[in-house]
């Protein structure tokens, strides 16, 4: 079974990705940290993502085994991964890497922007988690409190993802959008236990 999880910044879907992937025994990709190491290597070698070729050769040269590195959850290599994410030779050295990684061994979850759209069309199960900016920055500054690590307020936040939805949604190739057959899953005034059963009944009943 292959899961396609798309969805805009902080509404959940990485939580509810691990979890399905977990309940129904399937590898899980976090596609979000391929983009966002491309973002942390541009940064690191002082590229300028102007630069589409230089980036897209870090694209073609990431290495899925620095994946769990925590400079990738920084702030500026969010920012970077959203910038960089517009490039078409970015998307399409990371495309190959996505795709097999869903063929391989026994199914697998998937969650970023494209996944249903782009990466996985004939995906099993679409779902699209959604939430409104001002609760996903309520749950995003929240986080950064819980860690000590809030170098902005609020109102910061909110600015930060209503730029990378804008980014992600507007840009020429692979946009975020919710794929027609998707099901919605809107996490605004719901827990993320609330959210996975949602999801899960909908698996459950697409199954019968
Ligand atoms: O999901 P996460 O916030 O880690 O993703 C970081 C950035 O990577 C997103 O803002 C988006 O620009 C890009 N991305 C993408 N396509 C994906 C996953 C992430 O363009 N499938």
């Amino acid at each position: 079974m292959i899961i396609a999880v798309d969805g805009p910044a902080a509404a959940g879907k990485g939580t509810i990705s691990r979890k399905l992937a977990k309940h129904y025994g399937l590898d899980y990709l976090d596609t979000g940290s391929l983009y966002r190491a491309v973002g942390r290597d541009a940064i690191t070698a002082c590229i300028d993502p102007a630069d589409h070729s230089a980036v897209a050769d870090i694209a073609a040269k990431i290495d899925p085994s620095t994946l769990a590195d925590p400079a990738l959850r920084e702030q500026k290599t969010a920012d970077m991964a959203s910038v960089v994410a517009k490039i078409p030779r970015v998307r399409a050295a990371l495309l190959e890497y996505q795709r097999a990684f869903s063929q391989s061994g026994k199914g697998a979850v998937l969650d970023g922007r494209d996944i249903a759209t782009v990466i996985c069309p004939n995906a099993d199960v679409k779902l699209f988690v959604f939430a409104s900016a001002q609760e996903r920055a309520k749950r995003r500054y929240r986080e950064l409190l819980d860690a000590g690590t809030a170098s902005t307020d609020y109102e910061g936040v909110l600015a930060e993802i209503e730029q990378r939805d804008e980014r992600d949604m507007n840009r020429a190739e692979a946009p975020l959008k919710k794929a027609d057959a998707a099901y919605l899953i809107d996490t605004t005034n719901l827990s993320i236990e609330e959210s996975y059963r949602k999801a899960i009944l909908y698996i459950e009943n697409l199954k019968k």
